[in-house]
């Protein structure tokens, strides 16, 4: 590996891991199912342009984001291939995506007229996912009003100036094996994409399954999965196993070095508000990353950390730039380093102790990570 530049705390991103990881995720879905990439939320906290770049390299044939801004960076570092973005309101930058030829989600009848006079001011056919909402109840058409959706996108598709690729959906509970939910939106979906087919449409994928449907579903797979954790090597949830079930490898360590070591005796207390307090003389070392890198303020008293060897836990309150861990009898020199999470192999934690240690899930632990802790990849 590179050396690590020492700064005070630091993202590595193991791309080399991130490759394994979209293989990994192919050989599961096979050689029929194409991959897209979810890198919206800049990757997960991962870096969304260096992570599309090493997406692609090992055979993601779509990227995915969430805003058409962040599909647009993409274009503008240089990205070419098949993308498409889905969370859209009016007044976006419909033209823009058109005109870069970035795939967008269509769930209602405002979305299409928009598309239609972006590619009318554009001069090409807008490229249109037509959503469904097949029981997730956030973005989607309803089963209702998609005999009207359909009928519009296929005038649309008559007059040039939309070409509807795709069908799609979401689930709600993939991560939860065997809730009746699952059944109910495949059924949904094969009955709203049967519908627009019947009608004329052609799309050139119907996807639905995000990390955990493509990891445990493969009825589900249809002719596109979008992973996204699944990339950064974390398990979308405990309760389907750990990332290694899956040959997947965490991408993202996260490591600091130690701002100061220092004797205090008992009876100290330590951070805002001095919710710990020192049971005898210590030594204390404090980590320079505060909740305005991301380091949550719940994991107060519980968050794990490596420090010379053994995890401990924030000792006291997380504070915007810093935290301390009590390092008992044990020794530390300042410039160590401190490891908050990783793949866990040298002994750190990972991000999903961390999800659980302050009860959230790992998506969020890597996701806060904030713009403030420099990237550093390997
Ligand atoms: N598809 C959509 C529409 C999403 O919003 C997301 C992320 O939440 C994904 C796919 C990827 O989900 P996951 O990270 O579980 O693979």
């Amino acid at each position: 590996a590179a050396a690590v530049p020492p700064v005070r705390v630091r993202a590595e991103i193991d791309l080399a891991a991130l490759r394994a990881n979209v293989r990994a995720v192919r050989e599961r879905v096979g050689p029929r199912v194409q991959v897209m990439a979810v890198v919206k939320a800049d990757a997960y906290g991962h870096g969304a342009v260096r992570c599309a770049r090493a997406a692609r390299q090992a055979g993601a044939t779509w990227l995915g984001t969430a805003t058409p801004d962040e599909a647009l960076v993409l274009r503008a570092a240089g990205d070419s291939g098949r993308l498409m973005c889905w969370l859209w309101t009016p007044g976006g930058p419909w033209r823009e995506a058109v005109e870069a030829d970035v795939d967008v989600s269509v769930s209602g009848l405002w979305a299409l007229r928009e598309a239609v006079a972006a590619a009318r001011a554009v001069g090409r056919p807008a490229r249109v996912h037509l959503k469904a909402d097949t029981g997730l109840g956030r973005n989607g058409c309803q089963p209702g009003d998609w005999p009207e959706l359909v009928d519009a996108a296929r005038a649309a598709e008559a007059d040039g100036t939309v070409r509807v690729t795709g069908l799609w959906s979401h689930f709600a509970c993939a991560d939860e094996p065997g809730h009746p939910s699952i059944d109910a939106q495949l059924t949904a979906f094969r009955e709203m994409t049967g519908y627009a087919t019947a009608r004329g449409l052609t799309p050139e994928v119907r996807h639905i399954a995000n990390s955990p449907a493509t990891l445990t579903l493969p009825h589900a797979h249809f002719d596109l999965v979008r992973a996204g954790i699944a990339i950064y090597g974390i398990s979308p949830s405990p309760e389907l196993g750990v990332p290694a079930d899956f040959g997947l490898r965490p991408v993202m360590t996260l490591t600091a070095s130690l701002a100061l070591v220092k004797r205090v005796p008992g009876g100290h207390g330590v951070s805002y508000g001095h919710h710990y307090t020192t049971p005898g003389e210590t030594t204390l070392a404090l980590v320079p990353a505060g909740y305005a890198d991301g380091i949550p303020r719940h994991a107060s008293g519980c968050g794990p950390v490596l420090v010379a060897g053994k995890w401990r836990t924030v000792a006291g309150r997380v504070a915007m730039d810093q935290f301390v861990v009590d390092l008992g009898g044990d020794s530390a020199e300042v410039g160590d380093e401190a490891v908050l999470f990783g793949p866990g192999d040298r002994g750190e934690p990972t991000a999903e102790d961390w999800a659980n240690a302050v009860g959230t899930i790992a998506y969020e632990i890597v996701t806060r990570i904030g713009a403030r802790v420099p990237r550093v990849y390997r």
